[in-house]
């Protein structure tokens, strides 16, 4: 059995934007209301959240999360590792370093970025942190195994994870048919889709709903989505059957 908990469903701005007047930003429909995109996935040996973004720190408190096993990155883009220093309380509590796995590239940037927490001096009470290089080979953390999924995000490589009937891929816009054949049988899918017009690094609504329609898992849900996409009522009427527009807090069991 898989839980998984639908931490943030926004684009990297999060909705509403700072300072937006728009429609939707304005919405006070809960649904309408996004942090910056993650998951956690509970199995029976780990607790893990894909993304740490800035707004980490909030969606643990929101889930009242007291155990986390293991980060994985997607991609280095900030709205999806920029909450990492708030592993300090899992540290704490947990009496360990948290173990983050990811591609060499994400991990360069997170040793860059969070410097202080990776020097030879360290100041007391920074993270504590052990990073782990996944290539496009399955992995294991605990007895979980969880198979990593390449894809393009423009022109920058990101990974997608599966882990038994769960398969996640954000910040996508294109994927190799070898890497998407590793995303068929799963039982619920979660897909980027920023929008309805085309990106240039994301999957549009219409090309998230191909693919969904394509896998034919038992459920499939967008996530990563843009003030731009419109009310969240509105888009989801306008889904086919077993595809919904994700939203903050959404629990899915599988
Ligand atoms: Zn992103
Ligand atoms: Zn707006
Ligand atoms: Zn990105």
């Amino acid at each position: 059995m898989i839980t998984v908990k639908v931490l943030g469903t926004g684009t990297s701005q999060g909705v509403p934007v700072v300072a937006c007047e728009c429609n939707v930003c304005q919405s006070r429909d809960q649904k309408d209301q996004r942090l910056r995109t993650s998951v956690m996935v509970e199995t029976p040996q780990n607790v893990i959240v894909i993304d740490a973004g800035p707004d980490f720190r909030q969606q643990m408190l929101r889930e009242k999360v007291t155990r986390l096993d293991a980060i994985l990155i997607t991609h280095n883009h900030k709205d999806h590792i920029g909450g990492i220093d708030d592993v300090r309380a899992f540290n704490w509590i947990q009496k360990k370093p948290m173990d983050i796995y990811g591609s060499e590239s994400s991990l360069k940037t997170i040793r860059k970025d969070f410097a202080y927490a990776f020097g030879e001096d360290k100041y007391p009470g920074v993270p504590q942190i052990n990073l782990y290089t996944i290539s496009g080979e399955p992995f294991h953390v605990n007895n979980d195994s969880i198979i990593p999924i390449a894809a393009l995000h423009g022109s920058m490589p990101v990974l997608g994870f599966r882990i038994g009937g769960f398969s996640y891929l954000t910040d996508a816009s294109y994927i190799e048919p070898e890497e998407f054949d590793k995303l068929r049988g799963s039982k619920v899918v979660i897909i980027n889709a920023l929008r309805k017009e085309q990106h240039h690094s994301h999957f549009n609504l219409q090309q998230a709903t191909e693919i969904l329609q394509e896998l034919q898992p038992e459920k499939g849900y967008i996530t990563h989505i843009s003030h731009q996409m419109g009310f969240h009522h509105e888009i989801n009427n306008l889904l086919p059957s077993g595809i919904e527009l994700s939203y903050d807090g959404l629990q899915i069991s599988l």
